[in-house]
């Protein structure tokens, strides 16, 4: 039987994992560990990291996987370099599947910027800011002068949190309505995002162009260079089926 790892933690990864179950396809998806309570896909599950690329090499070998797809998040840039190098060390094929990112339009207001530190940079004063970029990123936006956040994340973030910044706990997902009246409710004038693309997240951007927010859009980290890339799960099935 044909074993395949999924790097997961995304819609995407669940998805391919139950669409190659059903085409009868052994499935290990694995999961980075960091969120309480993840989704979990169907098929064997594994979680935590694999100690860089000489580990994940060592446990391709290990497990006598076939094909490999990265369905990371496109932000999940160490993991997606990690599976590049284990693939060219080892001969196992590699497969990015990566959702495209969003794209501005009519009405919206956007600031595309390379990094985190570019986007904190970017951020009138004063400001009440709508922040999306995950826990880990708060440290990067806390402390500007005349900046208040609502930071929404998944799990809440390291304490301490200052007394600028408001933690709101939701993994969503999420609709236009909601999204609106959080917007009016904290009179929030600017959005931060990654350009996660997909549908799950798309209900604060259209909130925000109906609303007059500066959207501050954080670019995706490139590929390395020579992977493979595909944007749907129909077509990493068809691959990973061999
Ligand atoms: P990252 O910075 O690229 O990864 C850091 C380390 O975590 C990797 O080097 C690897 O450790 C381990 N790791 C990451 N993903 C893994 C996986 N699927 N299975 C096993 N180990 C994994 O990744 P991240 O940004 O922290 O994201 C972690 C996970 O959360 C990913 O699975 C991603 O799909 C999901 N996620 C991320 C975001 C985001 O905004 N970054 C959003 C939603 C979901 P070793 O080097 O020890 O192998």
């Amino acid at each position: 039987m044909r074993r395949v790892l999924i790097l997961g933690g995304t819609a995407e990864a669940r998805a391919l994992a139950a669409e190659l179950a059903v085409r009868g396809v052994h499935v290990v998806s694995s999961l980075a560990g960091r969120v309480s309570n993840p989704r979990l896909p169907v098929g064997e599950v594994r979680e935590g990291g694999f100690g860089g690329p000489d580990g994940l090499a060592a446990w391709l070998a290990a497990e006598r996987i076939d094909t490999v797809v990265d369905a990371t998040h496109p932000f999940a840039a160490r993991m997606t370099a990690s599976a590049a190098q284990a693939s060219a060390r080892t001969g196992v094929p590699l497969l990015v599947l990566r959702r495209p990112g969003w794209r501005e339009g009519p009405g919206d207001a956007w600031q595309r910027v390379a990094s985190l530190y570019e986007a904190a940079a970017w951020l009138p004063s004063p400001a009440r800011v709508f922040l999306t970029t995950g826990r880990r990123s708060l440290p990067v936006f806390t402390g500007l002068p005349g900046v208040w956040l609502l930071a929404r994340s998944v799990d809440p973030p390291e304490p301490p949190v200052p007394d600028d910044v408001h933690v709101l706990l939701d993994r969503g997902p999420y609709t236009v309505e909601g999204e609106r009246s959080l917007i009016r409710e904290h009179r929030l004038d600017v959005l931060v995002t990654k350009d996660s693309g997909g549908r799950m997240t798309t209900a604060k951007l259209v909130a925000a162009r109906e609303l007059g927010l500066l959207v501050i859009m954080v670019d995706r980290p490139p590929l390395p260079t020579g992977v493979r890339r595909v944007e749907t799960v129909e077509e990493a099935a068809a691959w990973a089926q061999g």
